[in-house]
């Protein structure tokens, strides 16, 4: 066996440790850049699939008439069937449409002839004003459902019904104003189930809201939402669009102060799927103008609040 001096091996040695160590510094490093952008991915990856479920779940909780398409809501549509809706609304006969207006103030500056409270925004993040029940002026809207809109929107939508049926198109007001107080026992209903199994008040609250509008947060305490059908398709799904009653909405709804308030390309800013029986009555040249523009409310609302 060959000897080597003492001191040139221990060079050596060291030479080699130093590389030994250098290599595994590099490698460490390399695995951290890996592991940083396999976190980054996983993180994308997340944040994707939370937006995607968000957009399936949300959905305007209407469910008053006929099945709809999102199964976690069917429990409570099959209840609302069952239940009619409020007799003893809260009807303010003196109550005119200006003192609504000056009541429940303005939601944006257009420039048009309609009142401004007609644009009032209502959706998930926004309630409804306070006081808005208390002077909102209602009356029975389709007599062949007893639905009751706002005053100045039922009228509308007698027109519209009238003018759609001179052309062979029959349409429906399936649902239309509920109070604040009707939508506080659906939702107290609905919490009872979650407390009933077990939940904390917490989760009861969070997993009914999945089901019902917050009182408050539904376009339908306004009185200016209406979901509209034809008798020979009453359910509340997205194959209705293919119907003519749906068609012609699209197209004449406008003209008598309505809008498409979900369009199908507008899931991401509504918050709510696409909804073509839900219309909002906003006034002639309101909706004429949304309409034309291509935007929702809550843009079109974003876009004059700058410009005023
Ligand atoms: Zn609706």
């Amino acid at each position: 066996m060959p000897s080597y001096p003492p001191r040139e091996m221990s060079e050596a040695e060291r030479r080699r440790r130093a590389a030994a160590r250098a290599r595994r510094k590099k490698e460490i490093r390399r695995n951290r850049i890996i592991f940083a952008i396999l976190c980054l991915a996983l993180l994308a990856l997340i944040v994707f699939g939370m937006v995607k479920l968000v957009g399936l779940f949300t959905k305007d909780k209407d469910s008053s008439s006929g099945s709809t398409s999102i199964s976690s809501s069917t429990s409570i549509s099959s209840s609302v069937d069952s239940t009619s809706e409020p007799a003893s609304s809260p009807e303010s006969g003196s109550a005119s449409t200006s003192d609504a207006a000056s009541a429940t103030g303005t939601a944006a500056t257009t420039g048009g002839g309609d009142a401004d409270w007609l644009l009032t925004l209502v959706n998930n993040n926004v309630k409804l004003p306070d006081g808005w029940e208390e002077t909102l002026e209602i009356k029975v809207a389709d007599t062949s459902t007893g639905k009751e809109l706002a005053t100045v929107a039922a009228d509308a939508f007698i027109n519209m019904k009238n003018a759609a049926a001179a052309e062979g198109i029959d349409l429906m007001l399936c649902s239309g104003y509920r109070s604040v107080e009707y939508q506080q026992s659906l939702f107290d209903a609905e919490k009872q189930k979650w407390l009933d199994k077990g939940n904390s008040e917490e989760e009861a609250y969070n997993q009914a809201k999945t089901v019902v509008a917050v009182p408050g947060y539904s376009e339908h305490n306004s009185g200016l939402a209406a979901d509209i059908v034809t008798p020979k398709h009453q359910n509340l799904d997205e194959a209705f669009g293919k119907t003519d009653a749906a068609k012609w909405l699209f197209e004449h709804a406008p003209e008598y102060g309505f809008i498409l308030r979900y369009p199908e390309n507008k899931q991401a800013i509504t918050g709510i799927i696409y909804e073509p029986w839900h219309y909002r009555y906003v006034g002639v040249e309101n909706a004429k103008a949304i309409t034309a523009s291509g935007l929702c409310l809550e843009e079109y609302l974003d876009e004059n609040l700058q410009k005023a």
